[in-house]
Order: structure tokens, then sequence, then C-alpha cells
């Protein structure tokens, strides 16, 4: 139990006040703070209309770790959860240190000027979290977070030996935009245009940006191509099991998607370094970001499904066994609870059930961790009875 300070009040972080609104008997102070205030604000409204509960809110610049330090001191959180972008996790991080706040995000470090991310940087806070006595629980979303939760789960009771792990990620969803991102522009088209990475017996294989890629079905949707992509959890997954021999992540785009990404690409206007513009500087995906449609506002019309799964095969009791397990999530029934699209909901919850199980005492531990590190049973209880509930199929055709 105790105070909850929520960072960042974009798609993801009004699903997360929604969702630790509905658990006031645990989070029982809740702050929401952002760069823009006036957005915190709008969300507490909200919330007090739908729940009557209260909201305080604040204005912060996350990027300066003295005005974090001056805000955490102020609102005393037990727990602070970050989910503005991956570039401010380390001075989020510093400043929970400084004032003595556990610390969730639900996407690894990037620094600004260079699409790269890794868990290197967030990982080498490890004695300082742990020296304080503080918790910090890295990658709480879907992919990262639920997908990590997953794989825990499938190992503490599916297999002696897991060797084989393809994340599979599927919007088939329709927001009937001609071109727009689910979460921030800027964040999902550098994860997307950069190399490929898979892990192989020992070593991580790279690929040219979407170059392998294959049709996959997806309960309840039928065949979707999917393209592998390197994504964060991979790392942290091989690092906790040893035992995997290939990991791989795989998520769909639609025709439509990959030719308006290309032109973006040709045209320059992926270019993440400065530009000289009316003698004013600016970074051209920075200034598409502004013109795109806001991921926040794609709900109204959004229609069709998420599905986001494990797909794995190891050994049990000396036999080879395959399984699957994934949840599917309603962009239509995301929206009227939350008035958010699917891809922030599947973010939203697992970050609020993560905080659940701190606070509840069901995670806990001085130091830096991933979501696979802790007992996967009662997230996996508390997260399908808050909107993610999950589907196994055992010994089915993986396709991988
Ligand atoms: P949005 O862009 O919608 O929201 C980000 C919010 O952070 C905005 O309100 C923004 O403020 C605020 N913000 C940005 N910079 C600062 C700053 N310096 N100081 C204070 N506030 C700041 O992003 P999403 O909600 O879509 O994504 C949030 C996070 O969730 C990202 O880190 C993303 O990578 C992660 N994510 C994780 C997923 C997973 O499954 N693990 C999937 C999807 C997203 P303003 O409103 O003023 O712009």
């Amino acid at each position: 139990m105790g105070k909850v300070l929520i960072i960042g009040a974009g798609g993801v972080g009004t699903v997360v006040v929604h969702k630790v609104a509905q658990n006031a008997d645990v989070f029982t102070e809740i702050m929401l703070a952002s760069r823009t205030k006036s957005k915190c604000d709008a969300v507490a409204a909200d919330i007090k209309k739908r729940y009557g509960v209260e909201v305080k809110t604040a204005q912060v610049d996350a990027d300066n770790v003295s005005d974090l330090v001056t805000l955490f001191k102020k609102f005393q959180p037990k727990l602070v959860i970050n989910v503005a972008l991956p570039y401010q996790d380390l001075t989020i991080m510093d400043a929970c240190l400084e004032a003595g706040c556990n610390y969730l995000d639900t996407a690894n470090y990037e620094p600004k000027d260079e699409a790269h991310f890794e868990y290197s940087w967030q990982w080498a806070y490890q004695d300082r979290f742990k020296k304080a006595g503080l918790t910090a629980i890295l990658g709480c979303g879907f992919d990262p977070g639920q997908t990590g939760v997953y794989t825990a789960y499938a190992a503490k009771h599916h297999f002696d030996e897991m060797h084989y792990l393809d994340i599979v990620d599927c919007n088939a969803g329709d927001h009937h935009h001609a071109f727009a991102t689910n979460f921030n522009p800027e964040i999902n088209i550098r994860e997307i245009t950069q190399n490929g990475r898979y892990y192989e017996n020992g070593k991580w294989v790279t690929t040219g940006p979407l170059e392998h890629h294959k049709a996959l079905n997806y309960p309840e949707i039928g065949p979707k191509e999917s393209y592998l992509l390197y994504h964060e959890e991979l790392e942290s997954l091989v690092k906790n099991y040893p035992s995997i021999k290939r990991a791989r992540f795989w998520m769909t785009f639609g025709q439509e998607y990959l030719t308006h990404l290309r032109v973006i690409q040709n045209i320059g206007m992926a270019r993440i370094d400065e530009v000289e513009y009316n003698g004013v500087k600016i970074v051209p995906l920075q200034f598409l970001k502004a013109v795109l449609p806001n991921p926040q506002d794609l709900g109204e019309n959004y229609s069709g499904w998420t599905s986001i799964g494990c797909r794995i095969r190891g050994i049990k009791d000396g036999k080879e066994k395959t399984y699957y397990i994934y949840n599917n999530c309603s962009h239509e029934a995301a929206y009227k609870e939350t008035g958010m699209q699917g891809v922030s909901y599947t973010t939203g919850v697992p970050a609020m059930t993560g905080a659940y199980m701190f606070m509840t005492g069901k995670w806990s531990g001085a130091g830096v961790f991933n979501v696979e590190e802790f007992d996967p049973d009662p997230f996996m209880e508390k997260v399908a009875e808050s909107g993610l509930p999950w589907h196994e199929i055992v010994d089915g055709d993986l396709e991988l």
C-alpha cells in the first residue's frame, strides 16, 4: 500500500492512471506528472468523473534530475512509474536514488542522439539500488513485460528446459488513417528502421531492417505477415534462461504501413540528426511526429484486435513439448474502458500489475530486476482480472 507517482501523460500513462485508480485500496494516493500539466489535469478530471478517485497533478521536466528530486521529495511516493519516454529512464532512476523511491518502467534506456537500446545502462544501477535498499523493475509493459512473465510462467510450469523462444506481436487492428503509429512515433520509427537481430547458439545474428518475414497464424485473426525485429526483452531472457538456443521477435506490419515507412526513410524524414530550416535547428523525425496523428487520439475509430504471445519449444519429462501462450485484446473494449487504443492498454495494464505486485509485497528485493526474475503466478492472476486474460495452446504447431 502507498503513494504512487506516474510520469508521462501519454497513451500509456493515461491507461496506467485508470488502472491504479481502479485499485485505489492499494494505490492510496496517486499523482500524475508530465511535461504538459494541462494533459495531466484532463486525465485527472476524467478519473474523478469515472471512479470518484482524486489524482494530484504536477508539471515536471523528466530530463532534469533536480526538478524530479524536488517533486519526489515533496510528494514522497513509494513507487515511481516511468511511462514518459525511454530517453528519461536514467534521469528518473537517478532521482529515485536521491529521493529514496522505488522505480518501474516499460522501455529500456535509449540515448536521444543514437537509435540504439540495450539494458547495460540500466543494469549498471544494480549496486546503487541494492545499497539504497530500493527496487527497480525494468520493462514492465507488454513487450517487454508480459512476454517476460509468460516466459517465466512457461519455465515454471511447462518445461524442464526451454530451447526455442519466438515472441510474436500482431496488431490486426484498423485505425482508419493512411499512416499512424500506435505509440510514440519517434520511438516506434526508430525501433523498426534499425537492423534486426536475433540470438542463436550463444551469438547475436544481425539482419537487415525487416529482412526476414513470414506469414504466421494468430488465434481468432488468421495469417499475418510477420517481420523479424530486434526487441529488448531478448537480451534479458537469454541471460536469465541460458538453456535457450534461439530467441527471436516477430511483429506484423501491413503493406500500406511499410510503403509509408519506406517513403519516410527515402525522403529523409526518419533522420534523427539536426538539420537547419529557416535558421532553426530541427530533427526531421521529431518534426514528423508533430504532424502525424497523435497515438492517443487513435482510439475512437480503432477496430480489431492485438494478439501478442510467446511460442516456445523445449523439453518436459524427457519429451519435446511446444507451448504457445498469448493474449488477444480488443481495441474497442480498451477504448470503451480508458479512452485509449489497445496498444496503450496492453502496455498500461501490465505496468499497473507490476506496480501492484510491488505495492502488495509479492514482488520485492533490493536491486535492478527484469520481470522474469520474479514469481510469475501472482502477476498472471492479477493481469487476467485486470483486462488481459491469457490463453494456452499445448503441443500445437508453432510454425517457427
Ligand atoms: P506518448 O508520447 O503518448 O507519451 C509520453 C508522455 O511523456 C507525454 O505525455 C510527454 O509529454 C511525456 N514526456 C516526454 N518527455 C518528457 C519530459 N522530458 N518530461 C516530462 N514528461 C515528458 O508515449 P506512449 O504513452 O505511447 O509511451 C510511453 C512509454 O511506453 C514509452 O517509453 C514507450 O516506449 C513505452 N511503451 C512500451 C511498450 C511495451 O509494451 N513495453 C509498448 C508501447 C509503449 P507531452 O504530453 O508534453 O508530450
